[in-house]
């Protein structure tokens, strides 16, 4: 990687695996200090094993359910001096509108929208009263802004999570404190596995100009570049890593 984040230290949410394990993994090739927080501790244990001793100096683990927010509070409450925040934790509980349930619904809502909430506020509040700034990045989806079906409490979630970012991008400037979004298309993790049904898939993919899924790689970029110096003047932005999918 071409980033460097010496000195930098850096909270990563949902780090256990898909694009949070591999974001934290080139965090800590990028030299940075990681706090990796995810709800199985056995999937942090097995990433710090994957990091080998040398980078396991680099690397916190943290595991707490990120959908209870007294929990996460408790978790995170000494949590040091932070630079960057990356809530990449999510869920995709997907039901089609008219069999929506309240527990889908719910969990939804509070890991992927108060989560990281509840996550930013707390490390904002430190990043403040440390007084350096910060940068914020939220990964939420191409699904904020198009509709998809099965997607109804998803996509509200991941859309209050791009307006919430704007507010907090509003109230956070002068205390130079970014917050910006990536908003990925279809990246073949564990949570998308069912986009290679070829009935669905196929239709998703003839719409992306590219005409293919996003590598974890290429949303991992995008969330380095919003997360480092090299993007000092931009926040409050909805970054997608779509192909052009958004676009059509
Ligand atoms: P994965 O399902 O591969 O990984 C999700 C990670 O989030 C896991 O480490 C999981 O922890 C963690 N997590 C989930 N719920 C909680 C919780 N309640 N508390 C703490 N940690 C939790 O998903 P992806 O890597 O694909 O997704 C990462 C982000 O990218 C999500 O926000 C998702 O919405 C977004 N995204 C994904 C797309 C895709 O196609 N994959 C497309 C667009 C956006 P554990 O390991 O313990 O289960």
């Amino acid at each position: 990687t071409s980033f460097d984040f010496s000195g930098k230290r850096v909270v990563v949410t949902g780090a256990g695996r898909g694009i949070g394990r591999d974001l934290v993994i080139a965090l800590v090739a990028a030299k940075a200090q990681v706090v990796a927080v995810s709800r199985t501790q056995a999937h942090l244990d097995s990433l710090a094993a994957q990091l080998g001793a040398t980078a396991k100096a680099s690397l916190q683990t943290v595991a707490v359910d990120l959908g209870d927010w007294d929990a996460t509070r408790a978790a995170l409450a000494n949590l040091g001096p932070v630079d960057g925040l990356v809530n990449n934790a999510g869920v995709a509980c997907l039901e089609n509108f008219l069999e929506m349930t309240k527990e889908g619904l719910n969990t939804t809502l509070d890991v992927n929208l108060s989560g990281v909430l509840n996550v930013s506020q707390l490390v904002a509040q430190g990043m403040v009263k440390r007084g350096k700034g910060g940068s914020i990045v939220n990964v939420s989806s191409q699904a904020s802004m198009a509709a998809l079906a099965s997607h109804t409490a998803y996509a509200a979630s991941k859309a209050g999570v791009d307006m919430a970012s704007r507010v907090m991008a509003l109230e956070l400037g002068k205390h130079n404190i970014r917050v910006n979004c990536v908003n990925p298309t279809v990246v073949l993790t564990d949570m998308s596995m069912h986009w290679l049904d070829p009935v669905k898939g196929g239709p998703m993919m003839s719409k992306i100009p590219l005409g293919r899924f996003a590598e974890v790689k290429e949303v991992v970029d995008a969330i380095l570049f919003l997360l480092s110096d090299n993007a000092a003047m931009i926040n409050a932005v909805t970054l997608p890593v779509d192909g052009g999918f958004l676009s059509t």
